[in-house]
């Protein structure tokens, strides 16, 4: 099991569940866009946010942003240390901090001073794009991503500092794995997830899943943000599917629908979305009181009746109809136009 430890009020690592971070794509300065994008974001299920600090204005408006937000705030940091003294000394509940361009050790001794006065935690996060000391001629092996993080934590224990958390981003699936594999072997700190520049949302999302997916099958990840070109809130919406599919988390009921083909006499699709907009996993909030619960959406007989029975709520489509299931029994029949409405009311 691995180290636990604590953003703001959520824990990460230790077996606690595999929280949900994104990042702002704001400008941090800006703080009324900031702070809109983080209550979207708190909206769609995110426990973790990140914000871009770029400059010393960016580090400050953590003070006004953290006022008027209820997720603990994790300050990005690249380049210049003094940005992440300027984050902490402003609130921020977690730093992340890029050991492939904040290495020397005079200068992470006063973050980590700070940091542990303060009592945050650091993220040591690698990404394959910002990696130093690379061998010469190679292409990108999982050791030039691991060991560098390995040393680095080395300095932060040397400086007494434990609170930490892990990350390994490559922006390919496979390296990505291997270099969670590899660092899970050596290490117990809790591990942060992700694909690091994984694209737009159409190939994002399937390298995300298939990374992450894979990791937190092994048991490897206490953490995970999904990065994607777009939306943030495609983002979230994405890692909580991901960890609904891995049965890991429950953020809305289950639904099993068919593709449908020319048997299907209803518009299927349409109603899967209505029902999925209102209650699944992509629904703006929580909807803890169906969490769990399968329904079944088929187009006809051939499969319609056995996986309508075999959920908690089902219906078999037919001609411009449909037949209701309660577990596994009949209980109504219905015209496609009140299908909809009916199915809601059973859920
Ligand atoms: S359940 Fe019926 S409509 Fe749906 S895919 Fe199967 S055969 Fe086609």
């Amino acid at each position: 099991m691995t180290r636990q430890i604590k953003v703001g009020g959520i824990k990460i690592g230790g077996g606690f569940p595999v929280s949900i971070q994104s990042m702002t794509k704001t400008d941090t300065r800006d703080v009324p866009a900031t702070v809109r994008q983080i209550k979207e974001l708190e909206k769609a299920g995110c426990e973790i946010v990140r914000v871009a600090i770029k400059d010393f204005e960016a580090a400050s408006a953590i003070k006004a942003i953290k006022r008027k937000v209820n997720l603990p705030l994790v300050a990005d940091i690249h380049f210049d240390y003094r940005l992440a003294l300027c984050a902490i000394e402003n609130g921020a509940d977690k730093i992340r901090l890029n050991p492939g361009n904040i290495y020397k050790e005079n200068e992470i001794k006063e973050v980590v001073g700070l940091a542990k006065k303060k009592k945050i935690p650091i993220r040591v996060g690698a990404n394959s794009g910002s990696i130093r000391n690379k061998a010469k001629g190679e292409g990108l092996r999982v050791d030039d991503i691991v060991n560098p993080v390995l040393d680095y934590i080395k300095i932060l224990e040397r400086m007494g500092f434990y609170d930490i958390i892990v990350s390994l981003k490559a922006s390919d699936a496979l390296s990505t794995i291997e270099a969670y594999k590899l660092f899970s072997k050596k290490s117990k700190y809790p591990l942060h997830l992700g694909i690091t520049a994984a694209g737009p949302a159409s190939t994002g999302i399937v390298k995300s899943a298939i990374g992450i997916g894979a990791l937190l099958l092994d048991g490897i990840g206490d953490t995970i943000r999904v990065s994607l070109t777009g939306n943030p809130e495609e983002e979230v919406i994405a890692a909580k599917n991901i960890l609904q599919a891995l049965n890991l988390r429950n953020f809305g009921p289950e639904i099993i629908s068919c593709p449908t083909c020319g048997r299907c006499q209803v518009d299927l699709q349409k109603i899967v979305e209505k029902i999925e907009s209102g209650i699944g996993p992509q629904a703006i909030s929580h909807k803890s009181q169906v969490a769990g619960i399968k329904i079944a959406i088929m187009g006809c007989e051939v499969n319609g009746p056995g996986e309508a029975k075999e959920a908690d709520i089902g219906i078999a489509c037919g001609k411009g109809s449909g037949v209701i299931f309660k577990k596994g029994k009949i209980v109504k029949r219905v015209k496609e136009k009140d299908i909809v409405k009916e199915l809601l009311k059973y859920i």
